[in-house]
């Protein structure tokens, strides 16, 4: 069979079947286009049609989600769960609320989820979930009752050795706790390990609030030190201002840069004595304000609502917002202002022009996939802790968090190599290195 007729067949197909569904078509066709050495080298993942198979959710669900506001109105919103493969462990990945959310957004996070959860090593498949209701200028009533419908239905398909969500945008710690206690009440059991991103005192893990951020920072710092360099005097631009955002410039503060910009949906900050974080997650975490007021209570930082984060001056770059903030014309911009490397924290945030523009221009490129890894594998770390009723401490955590994002990044460069590629090329490392993990438990385990 010619690989790359086949590999053209199957992207087609997946198209043709999940119509209007943009970002799930990006997503499938990223990994797909960089399979063809894999499937040459292995015919049994051809002949087994892994990569139809793996495209193919095992399981989607979508529900009502009915809830009263303060104001005594009926309110109804559309709850999502697409189960994707089981292939290495329980269906493993965040809920996300915000009013963009619909399915094909799901799907691109749950499949891209499968890949990432693969070059953990941990045993974790993938899954994603969420709903298009929108948490801001809702009061902490509203949302508590919110989180008790959306669980009053999705229970039923969770479980500690089924399916195990985490926050992602729109769900943090406080969403996670509400879930969590409808989740006990429904089911009359302290099933700490079905859910992650709990509190510390009832079964939550230490470092898993910071994992995704100082993640992708570790990360980020293994590509630098392959050219021999590192954060220490660097001039870093964060986008987002939110979970990721802040635990990254927290450790690119702790390893000796200065994070300059930071963003959030309506405009950027620009701060050269460095983002003041104490200030930054006053305004975010406590107050769940707007950037702007950062700007207000620090005359010498700069905001602006026009324009992009990624036109300001850096030499490392961590998109940490969303899907497709930064387009070929950004990637652009920082290529010209001599970025060295760009990491993903958030999911898919760079177009496919953006990463083109990289690749052409040299700078190393950190794909979401194993960038921003860190945090479902100290997921995973919690779940193990919860399943020996164990606690560790943050030292001990961060030190694991740190070893998982030194082997993912080892295992690209390797993986990228013994494909035909240039080590940098963490883009094709990452996806054959996760497929492979993926193909080879799906052919062991038969067809199903
Ligand atoms: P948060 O909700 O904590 O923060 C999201 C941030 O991104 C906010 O600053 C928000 O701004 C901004 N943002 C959201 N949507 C948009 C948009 N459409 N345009 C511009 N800015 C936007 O989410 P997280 O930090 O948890 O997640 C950020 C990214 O990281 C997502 O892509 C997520 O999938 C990914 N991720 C998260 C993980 C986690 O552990 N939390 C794990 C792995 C990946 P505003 O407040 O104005 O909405």
């Amino acid at each position: 069979m010619n690989v790359s007729a086949h590999i053209e067949a199957v992207y087609a197909e997946v198209c043709r079947r999940n119509a209007g569904e943009p970002e799930f078509h990006q997503a499938v066709g990223e990994v797909l286009h960089s399979l063809a050495p894999a499937l040459h080298a292995h015919p049994e993942y051809l002949e087994a049609r892994i990569a139809e198979r793996v495209c193919e959710p095992e399981r989607q669900v979508i529900f009502r989600v009915p809830w009263v506001d303060d104001q005594g109105r009926p309110q109804v919103n559309r709850g999502f769960r697409v189960e994707f493969s089981s292939a290495l462990g329980p269906y493993k990945g965040g809920l996300r609320f915000h009013p963009s959310v619909n399915l094909g957004i799901v799907k691109f996070l749950g499949f891209e989820q499968i890949f990432k959860n693969a070059l953990t090593g941990l045993a974790i498949g993938g899954g994603k979930g969420g709903s298009d209701f929108d948490p801001k200028g809702r009061s902490e009533g509203e949302i508590m009752r919110f989180c008790q419908s959306f669980m009053t239905e999705l229970y039923r398909h969770l479980g500690e050795h089924t399916d195990v969500p985490a926050g992602d945008i729109g769900v943090g710690g406080r969403e996670i706790g509400y879930l969590f206690g409808q989740y006990k009440r429904i089911t009359n059991r302290f099933e700490a390990g079905v859910l992650t991103g709990k509190g510390i005192g009832w079964g939550g893990s230490q470092a898993r609030t910071e994992a995704t951020g100082y993640g992708a920072v570790f990360f980020a710092k293994e590509m630098l030190a392959t050219r021999g360099e590192g954060f220490e005097g660097r001039k870093v631009v964060v986008s987002g201002s939110g979970n990721v955002a802040v635990y990254a410039i927290e450790k690119v503060r702790a390893l000796g840069g200065t994070v300059v910009a930071c963003s959030d949906s309506s405009g950027y900050v620009v701060d050269e004595d460095g983002i003041d974080l104490e200030l930054l997650k006053g305004v975010k975490e406590v107050r769940r304000g707007r950037l702007s007021s950062y700007a207000e209570a620090k005359p010498k930082a700069r905001y602006s609502e026009r324009g992009s984060v990624f036109e300001v001056p850096c030499d490392v770059a961590l998109p940490c917002a969303t899907q497709n903030e930064l387009a070929g014309q950004d990637a652009g911009a920082l290529v010209k202002n001599g970025v060295v490397a760009v990491a993903e924290g958030a999911n898919m945030p760079c177009t496919p022009e953006a990463i083109e523009t990289f690749r052409e221009a040299g700078v190393l490129f950190g794909p979401g996939k194993a960038a921003n890894a860190g945090g479902v594998a100290t997921s995973a770390l919690e779940m193990q802790q919860n399943a020996s009723r164990d606690v560790w401490t943050f030292a001990q955590t961060e030190a694991r968090l740190a070893s998982v994002m030194q082997s993912v990044h080892a295992e690209c460069r390797a993986t990228a190599e013994t494909y035909g590629g240039s080590a940098d090329d963490y883009v094709l490392g990452a996806n054959i290195e996760g497929f492979l993990r993926v193909a080879e438990a799906m052919t062991a385990q038969g067809v199903v």
